[in-house]
């Protein structure tokens, strides 16, 4: 079979299993005095070491989460609060974490996208203003793998006062990313997107940036996220950032041969249209299958055994149009009709050749159905 939904969760890599299943058994809550608690607290701050340097940004300046959910959850929320900038800034094509959380807590100005789902930067200039508390873009989209102009608009938000927070979930391992840089004064980042496991996640704070807790009880994580932090999952997220960053070079190059041929194969069948354009990462490929059902298509690839994702939220299995398209220009019926190939470690050009080789006849059927 040819898992390609990667940018939904990523295997956990076995050298990643290796070094959390040794902690897994392990007394010692990190916040404990006694021997098993330091030995607890060493392993946690080493990870936070690890992954902090990683993503150039000092280890203090690493909250640790329990995943980019909680992340972006915590850097909007976080933010907001002052009356003089009762204002938020999103693009149009962000992920349910952001986009759903903003409305709750601000009013929200919205930075439109142009049909390759490429920030409008001029337009972002006119929304921004001294009113805006935070600005939040997501670094490289899960759905189309576009790769947003992350430090333009970080000057935008500093010309005005604004924090800037950038979604890097599925930017680790596929860009360089980091706080300096870019300009970011606060960046989510996950663990299960790159291999690490589920359950963890960080959000890196700029020195000197201040956030308001969301929760409350035990002050760990510099009185921002409190709750005893899982130490056998921080050492997987370490051993995973350390694999996805210290081969980024050589992984971005072989993924982006892989997306590209599978660009290439799908450019060539009818009525196909390709929405993942550079500046893109490297391991998305986007594509709407015009005359179809995506459910159904996703069906029918998963009988000959290809695992891929319409990368839209999806409620009891019923798959709503991707919002993310529809702000891309995209008719309802085409956003309804796209799938997304995420490829990670363990993808191969096998992968890619099954993809290609059992297309059509999904193709053929998907189309039939629809009628
Ligand atoms: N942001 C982006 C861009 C994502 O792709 C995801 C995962 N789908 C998240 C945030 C949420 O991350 P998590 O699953 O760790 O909560």
């Amino acid at each position: 079979r040819s898992y390609l939904d990667h940018a939904a969760g990523s295997p956990i890599l076995p050298e990643v299993l290796d070094a959390m299943l040794p902690v897994l058994s392990l007394a010692g809550n990190p916040n404990s005095t006694h021997a098993a608690g330091r030995r607890a607290r060493r392993l946690l701050e080493e990870s936070r070491e690890a992954i902090a340097e990683r993503v150039g940004a000092l280890p203090a300046e690493l909250i640790f989460t329990a995943g980019g959910t909680e992340s972006n959850n915590l850097a909007i929320l976080g933010a907001v609060g002052d009356p003089a900038r009762p204002r938020l800034a999103i693009s149009t094509v962000e992920h349910a974490s952001v986009a759903a959380v903003v409305e709750r807590s601000a009013e929200v100005d919205r930075l439109p996208v142009d049909a390759s789902g490429h920030l409008d930067v001029a337009a972002a200039e006119q929304l921004i203003t001294s009113a805006t508390a935070l600005v939040s873009v997501i670094w490289v989209n899960n759905e189309t793998g576009a790769i947003q102009p992350i430090s333009a608009v970080a000057e935008l938000a500093h010309r005005h006062g604004a924090l800037f927070h950038a979604d890097a979930v599925a930017a680790l391992g596929h860009v360089e990313i980091g706080l300096a840089g870019s300009g970011a004064d606060l960046i989510s980042l996950s663990a299960h997107k790159v291999g690490g496991p589920v359950g963890i996640g960080a959000l890196v704070v700029r020195r000197g940036v201040r956030l308001r807790p969301v929760g409350f009880g035990g002050g760990q994580e510099a009185r921002l996220r409190s709750g005893t932090v899982p130490v056998a999952l921080a050492v997987g997220f370490a051993a995973a950032v350390r694999l996805a960053v210290d081969h980024l070079e050589a992984e971005v190059e072989r993924l982006r041969g892989l997306r590209d041929q599978l660009i290439a194969e799908l450019a060539r069948l009818p009525q196909v249209r390709i929405n993942t354009v550079e500046p893109a990462g490297p391991a998305i490929v986007n594509a709407t299958f015009s005359g179809t059902r995506a459910d159904d298509l996703l069906l029918l690839l998963d009988g000959a055994g290809v695992e891929a994702s319409t990368g839209s939220a999806c409620s009891a299995g019923v798959h709503q149009p991707s919002e993310v398209l529809l702000a891309m220009g995209r008719s309802q019926d085409d956003a309804s009709a796209s799938l997304r190939f995420s490829f990670g470690p363990s993808t191969t050009s096998t992968d890619i050749e099954r993809v290609v080789a059992v297309l059509p006849t999904a193709l053929a059927r998907a189309r039939r159905a629809l009628g």
